[in-house]
């Protein structure tokens, strides 16, 4: 895909998803996905490789997140995967602190790589088995703790607040969306609230996700 086509899909899906970014974003973005290909010829880190679908699945629908992240000094992202969504939130926000987790040590491997070949400051990648016990773990708490296609919103909720700094925030990525009434009764059973809910649609494709912030209650 070339420089103009990037810029213009990622621009047009940003619209469409209500979220802004500055300029050196596309330009990061784009080598961020030369280095996710690249990668994934060898090793394998995501089934996602066609340009586009790179691009709205992963690029995109972790800047649909920046109204529910922007705004914390440090962001942990657990089972990131190859990186998502914590790397694309980063080169969005760049005065945030990012904490990546993964059992999968060539997935780590990449996001050191990614972060060191971007030049972002502040990403760490980290290799390690989120089980509920940071001290144990080495895994740092942060002001907002994330996580896309980790576990059930049940599971996450019972994780979750282990690592979340006092007065901080747990924010699920789920595909489909949850009711409010459902989202409110799985928060209750953790002694945590809803502080937000909302649902979006990926801009190319029509999939469905949902976006939901918990506090201790
Ligand atoms: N968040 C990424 C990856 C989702 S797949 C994305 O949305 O694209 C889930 C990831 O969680 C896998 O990479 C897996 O290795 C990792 N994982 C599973 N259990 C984990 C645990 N207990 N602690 C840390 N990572 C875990």
């Amino acid at each position: 895909m070339d420089n103009t086509r990037f810029a213009d899909l990622l621009a047009s899906g940003c619209r469409a998803l209500g979220v802004q970014v500055g300029e050196d974003v596309g330009p990061r973005l784009q080598r961020l996905m030369g280095e996710l290909l690249k990668w994934n010829a060898k090793v394998n880190l995501t089934a996602i490789t066609a340009e586009e679908e790179v691009l709205e699945k992963h690029f995109l629908d972790s800047l649909a997140v920046l109204p529910e992240v922007t705004g914390a000094a440090s962001l942990l992202d657990l089972g990131a995967g190859a990186g998502f969504p914590g790397i694309p939130l980063r080169i969005a926000l760049p005065g945030l602190g990012v904490t990546l987790v993964d059992t999968v040590g060539k997935k780590v491997a990449f996001i050191k790589a990614a972060a060191a070949s971007l030049g972002l400051q502040g990403v760490r990648g980290l290799h390690a088995r989120a089980e509920g016990s940071p001290e144990k773990e080495g895994i740092p708490r942060a002001e907002v703790l994330i996580a896309r296609a980790f576990m059930d919103l049940s599971d996450w909720l019972a994780l979750a607040p282990a690592y979340v700094e006092p007065g901080g925030r747990v924010v699920a990525m789920l595909g489909k969306a949850q009711p409010d009434a459902e989202l409110a009764a799985r928060a209750a059973e953790r002694q945590l609230r809803v502080v937000s809910a909302r649902a979006y649609r990926l801009p190319f494709s029509g999939a469905e996700r949902q976006v939901a912030v918990f506090a201790k209650a």
